[in-house]
């Protein structure tokens, strides 16, 4: 069931990422709106870009297509935070996902074992599609956080582009491994609690496991969901900041506490159901076209002309 939903939903986005009519007028910049109309794809524009833009802060469009205005840089290391893969320049955000980073790195360092976190990607400095990659994150509001335990904080540059998080699963995911700890269960619920967020990314097998395990008030569960991958790092997506125009939020996560959902995930790893037999008279799925700038929202032409 959850895998025909996967397919619901990939097709879902392949329609949104269909070549869009462009009305827009007036034409921002010539030369941005050029290479626009020449085809070339917005990751080429938008991954050149080596600091944000000076614009006031402004997620625009959507998660997985969009950019933002006036991002702010993670420091590289802070009290209770290191960014890791600095070579990849994805810790930038907007200013909210960054306060957000800082809070829940202190409620991190309070965890036994745990000196703060170790911050993946967050988005370009201008947000945008990615040359690698992501399809989110591209409005600075979607954050990777290790699940590796924070306990150095003082990591090089280059031991930040060598070591590796751990993964915590087990049988592709169906279960949580030996290195899965009760901070895990902490942290993963000190954010979903968060009010500026709107849901979580993690393994089916580790939501079932803080669904077996929360023992109290369990409604910050419904922001957990249970997703691919996502075994070395959980993935957090922020609302729409308020006052946000132009920023579109995802419906918010399906009432209750998700715990039902997880679980048949679950089983659906252990016994995958059958292939559904192919209709020889369903059209064929389009491919997925590259984004190009007048795919996004016209305010990212500003976005990547701005200084
Ligand atoms: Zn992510």
């Amino acid at each position: 069931m959850k895998f025909s939903r996967y397919i619901t939903l990939t097709a879902l986005l392949l329609a949104a990422c269909g070549p869009a009519a462009d009305s827009r007028s007036p034409t921002v910049n010539p030369v941005v709106s050029r290479s626009a109309d020449s085809g070339v794809p917005a990751k080429q524009l938008f991954g050149a870009k080596r600091s944000g833009s000076a614009q006031n802060p402004a997620p625009h469009g959507s998660y997985a297509k969009g950019c933002v205005a006036g991002a702010e840089q993670l420091p590289q290391t802070g009290p209770t935070w290191q960014a890791m893969r600095l070579s990849r320049n994805r810790n930038w955000g907007h200013p909210e996902t960054i306060d957000f980073i800082k809070d829940l790195s202190r409620v991190a360092a309070s965890q036994n074992g745990w000196n703060g976190l170790y911050v993946g990607d967050i988005s370009q400095p201008r947000g945008g599609p990615m040359l690698s990659g992501h399809r989110s994150h591209q409005m600075g509001l979607d954050a990777d956080i290790w699940m590796l335990p924070a306990d150095r904080l003082d990591l090089s540059v280059a031991e930040r582009e060598k070591i590796s998080s751990i993964s915590l699963r087990r049988a592709k995911g169906a279960y949580t491994n030996s290195n899965w700890t009760s901070q895990h269960h902490a942290i993963l619920r000190a954010a979903a609690k968060d009010d500026r967020v709107a849901r979580i990314f993690v393994f089916p097998g580790a939501k079932v496991q803080m669904c077996n395990d929360e023992k109290g008030n369990r409604d910050w569960l419904r922001k957990i969901r249970p997703w691919f991958g996502h075994h070395y790092h959980f993935h957090v997506r922020l609302k729409c900041p308020p006052g946000a125009q132009g920023c579109v939020n995802q419906d918010p996560p399906p009432r209750g506490d998700g715990c039902d959902d997880a679980r048949e995930w679950v089983s659906n790893i252990l016994n995958p159901p059958p292939p559904k037999p192919r209709d020889p008279n369903a059209p064929k799925p389009t491919p997925r076209r590259e984004h190009t700038l007048s795919d996004l929202p016209q305010q990212c032409a500003a976005v990547l002309q701005s200084n």
